[in-house]
């Protein structure tokens, strides 16, 4: 089985393309390296191409025959998004109506589509599932949700199967401490809690201390990069048997305000991290935590890494010896 890995040489699709590998599955690695790392690719076959090159996507569909395609290209940064709101509907949408279209002219009919908690907007339900509206409040993810509105009409025009994967906060690294999150200049937090850890950075920022939460900061659900990709695998075995278009949320379905992962990642580096309150970040909802239920019963889906600080500690272990 051959899997095409669009942005197979950023955080999440590298760690991707390591777990298909494992799997006996041969993964062929798309990514034009504007955010990715050539290093985090490994020995997969790696191609070097653009989505908004459509002669990229022929040449690249002309040589390999792809079982399935999985997507994890994009713009991803929700404060970008709004100052620079054409360069997200380009590349997230426009980018993938050539993917789409260019799968269809190769009759490849499954896809694994990288898909975001910010399709949601505020939440309006302590815990976000599936049936939560679909109300988003940036440009990141309207075009995140515009590209599910797609995969939903490919269903029913063109019988595409897909799979639609709704991450709440990817996190985490590899265990073997080799691939990681990197990110220049780095926006996320447990990144940059450690970078102020390690003195690589000044004082980490906390954006905003008045939200509606317990301590006033943030909450958010934390969810280990290898348990996002055992949830693209079992979305692959789940297309072998499910036609349509699915759509799932995946999280941990626990909480974590930036004080609180403050507390974890300094017992974690045993040192304290030190920080500063700073004004409220653009776009940030209060508390994004996802109900995943339909993911276990659907997808059999069970992530491994449920302890905040086992997640800190894998990204620790990167972030301290981090060859990209
Ligand atoms: N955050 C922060 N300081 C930082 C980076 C992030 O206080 O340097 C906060 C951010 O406002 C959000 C949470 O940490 O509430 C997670 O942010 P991140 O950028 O990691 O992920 P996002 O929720 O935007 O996907």
């Amino acid at each position: 089985m051959k899997v095409l890995v669009c942005g197979g040489a950023g955080y999440i699709g590298s760690h991707m393309v390591r777990r298909l590998s494992h799997d006996g599955i041969e993964p062929v690695v798309f990514d034009n390296l504007s955010t990715g790392h050539r290093e985090a690719v490994g020995d997969a076959t790696f191609v070097q191409g653009d989505l908004l090159e459509r002669d990229d996507l022929r040449a690249l569909f002309s040589r390999h025959r792809f079982d399935a395609v999985m997507h994890f290209c994009a713009r991803s940064l929700v404060g970008e998004s709004v100052q620079q709101p054409y360069a997200y509907y380009e590349n997230n949408v426009a980018g993938t109506l050539n993917l789409l279209q260019a799968m269809r002219e190769a009759d490849v009919g499954k896809l694994v589509f990288s898909s975001t908690a910010a399709v949601f907007g505020h939440p309006e339900t302590e815990l976000i599932d599936e049936s939560h509206p679909t109300r988003p409040i940036n440009p990141y993810g309207a075009s995140k949700r515009m590209v599910e509105i797609m995969l939903a009409d490919a269903a029913r025009a063109y019988g595409l199967r897909s799979v639609a994967l709704r991450y709440f906060n990817a996190a985490g690294a590899s265990p073997q401490g080799d691939i990681g999150e990197s990110h220049s200049p780095e926006t996320h937090l447990i990144p940059n809690m450690l970078c102020a850890a390690n003195g690589d950075a000044p004082a980490l920022k906390v954006f905003g201390n008045d939200y509606a939460t317990p301590d006033g900061t943030c909450v958010r659900d934390y969810v280990h990069v290898d348990d996002l990709a055992d949830a693209h695998s079992r979305a692959l075995d789940f297309m072998a048997s499910n036609e349509g278009a699915h759509a799932f949320n995946l999280g941990n379905g626990a909480g974590f305000s930036v004080l609180q992962m403050i507390q974890a990642a300094g017992e974690v580096a045993k040192r304290p991290i030190p920080f500063e309150v700073a004004p409220r970040r653009a776009g940030d909802p209060d508390r994004l935590v996802a109900g995943s239920a339909k993911a276990r019963r659907d997808l059999g889906w069970q992530p491994r890494y449920t302890d905040i600080a086992e997640i800190i500690d894998t990204a620790w272990r990167w972030h301290r010896n981090a060859r990209y």
